[in-house]
């Protein structure tokens, strides 16, 4: 039988004793870990998720400002005709920016 796992949500089986996912321990087996570190874990995943897309978003952003660089000659702002690099840059911040406040909001709260 499929039951849902308290501390990850995922659906796991009720014959393991700890939930393969986040080692949540839901017999109290003494083997795996207590709800709380459990939690705690699959939170610290969640944030490593997102600091990787805010450094994916970086690397974007920087690409974008190298590419704009290259193709203007200088990094003097041209709004009247702007080429695609802008939007890149542009684009790769707002994903930085975006991860980085998701992955405070995700540390919060239980
Ligand atoms: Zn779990």
């Amino acid at each position: 039988m499929l039951i849902t796992c308290a501390a990850c949500g995922r659906r796991i089986s009720n014959r393991q004793p700890i939930c393969p996912h986040c080692q949540f321990d839901f017999r109290g087996s003494g083997e795996g870990l207590s709800l709380d570190r459990a939690r705690g874990r699959v939170r610290r995943d969640i944030q490593t998720r997102w600091r990787n897309q805010s450094y994916l978003g970086m690397a974007v952003a920087i690409l974008g400002a190298a590419a704009y660089y290259w193709q203007t000659g200088g990094l003097a702002l041209r709004l009247d005709d702007p080429p695609l690099s802008l939007y890149v840059m542009a684009g790769g911040a707002v994903w930085y920016v975006f991860s980085r406040v998701a992955g405070v909001l995700s540390g919060r709260g239980s």
